[in-house]
């Protein structure tokens, strides 16, 4: 049902046209036009002004319409905004790529840029599947991979999401069959408990043969439950994988550039991957960009065997523009003392939203670096429980169980305290509940 403030704000032709996220055309969830975003700002139409709790879906670290990031598209808009990266190569990719290998694991040697999040991880598991096919052993094709993760929207990236949890369990029946063992349970700060790795351990024991590599999401689950697990689920792991000849692939599209309290979240864990997806968070939101790196002895061994190539190409791979704001947007990130930025906020949500314990909707309150998760017993209703937070004059977008924020870096803490006081102010309200 839509109120008058939200007709202000409604479009006909995007309700009667435009298919947004996870929502049906004859019946969608509201959606809020926006005017402009300033730094941790959102206006909207009529405007409202909204706090940004969200980063756009982890992306947007500095917020918005920042002076360095325009400028870093404005020039190279300037110079070409795209060339084919097939045959060509250019001065923004090649930066970028210096850039990067200083920050990931000193295995990382080389780069391969894609689209998205999702692409990324297809790039990924494709290459997992090449690297095995090269080594001689083409049966190992499958992939393992941990409950409750989410890794993206594209075929193959579903079919390693949660079947569950995951949002794509409809698909189940037409998605390749992985194999999911139980995510790990120990908390990240709390007591390893080494029975967690068993149901890994009997999985990779029993199809190794069949298993190209274990994927998963460090430290942090995202989109598939907001988890948080200890890091020696990680330091088992790699053992296995070393043992059974399968690679171990972290999706670091959500957890990257600072998000978790690391740089990049295998840091918690000190695991260096085989093959690691970024995005999100690396172009500091302004552009979709994703890059797979990977070792010298991956890429080496794909290269050396039939077709001595890897098989992918997408048709803006590496676009410069992208790149451009990607260079910009760690340079910004390093230069800002991001690490105080997130302790900051991490105190400062272990802090406020503390007293939500106390409520009787809510069964966890998590926080880790940047990202401040309150679990509730029953699933939200989620187009009341938003248009609560924006006549709040927040904006925080939850899900399922999950009510959470994961704010820009640069946000003022009286900004923050506005976010944490209306996440415990809207959560108690009963109303905000699916029956
Ligand atoms: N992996 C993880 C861990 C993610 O959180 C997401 C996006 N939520 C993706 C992959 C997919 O990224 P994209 O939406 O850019 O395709």
């Amino acid at each position: 049902m839509l109120t008058h403030s939200d007709s202000i704000l409604f479009d006909t032709f995007d309700h009667d046209h435009l298919w947004h996220p996870y929502t049906s055309t004859t019946n969608p969830l509201p959606t809020y036009k926006v005017r402009s975003a300033e730094g941790c700002t959102i206006t909207l139409e009529d405007g409202t002004q909204l706090i940004e709790g969200m980063s756009s879906w982890w992306c947007a670290v500095h917020g918005y319409n920042h002076p360095v990031l325009n400028r870093a598209i404005e020039e190279q808009l300037q110079k070409m905004a795209h060339v084919m990266f097939g045959g060509l190569t250019h001065d923004p990719a090649i930066e970028l790529g210096r850039l990067l290998l200083r920050l990931v694991p000193d295995n990382m040697q080389k780069i391969f840029y894609a689209d998205s999040g999702s692409v990324a991880v297809e790039v990924a598991l494709k290459m997992a599947v090449q690297y095995q096919y090269a080594c001689g052993r083409p049966e190992k094709n499958n992939f393992v991979t941990i409950r409750s993760g989410y890794h993206g929207d594209t075929w193959n990236a579903m079919s390693v999401c949660d079947p569950v949890t995951g949002m794509h369990s409809l698909f189940g029946s037409a998605l390749p069959v992985r194999h999911f063992v139980p995510a790990p349970q120990s908390r990240f700060d709390g007591v390893w408990d080494e029975h967690d790795i068993e149901p890994l351990r009997q999985t990779i024991e029993a199809h190794h043969r069949h298993l190209a590599a274990l994927i998963l999401e460090p430290i942090v689950q995202g989109a598939g439950g907001m988890r948080f697990y200890h890091p020696n689920y990680l330091r088992e792991a790699e053992k296995l994988c070393r043992q059974y000849g399968l690679l171990l692939i972290f999706d670091e599209i959500a957890t990257g550039f600072g998000r978790t309290g690391k740089l990049f979240a295998w840091e918690h864990a000190g695991v260096k991957p085989d093959i690691m997806c970024i995005g999100k968070a690396l172009t500091g939101g302004y552009m979709t960009f994703s890059a797979v790196l990977t070792t010298d002895q991956v890429a080496g061994t794909i290269s050396a065997h039939e077709p001595h190539a890897f098989m992918h190409g997408p048709t803006f791979m590496g676009n410069p523009m992208a790149c451009a704001v990607a260079k910009a947007s760690i340079e910004l990130l390093l230069s800002y003392g991001w690490q105080e930025k997130v302790a900051r906020i991490e105190e400062q949500m272990r802090r406020e939203l503390a007293p939500a314990r106390a409520l009787p909707q809510v069964a966890d309150v998590r926080v880790l670096g940047a990202i401040g998760v309150l679990e509730t017993h029953q699933p939200v209703n989620m187009a009341r429980m938003q248009r609560r937070f924006v006549e709040e004059g927040i904006w925080v977008r939850p899900f399922g169980r999950l009510v959470y924020i994961m704010p820009p870096f640069i946000i003022r803490p009286e900004e923050l305290s506005r976010l944490t006081e209306g996440l415990l102010k809207i959560v108690a309200e009963p109303e905000n509940y699916s029956e």
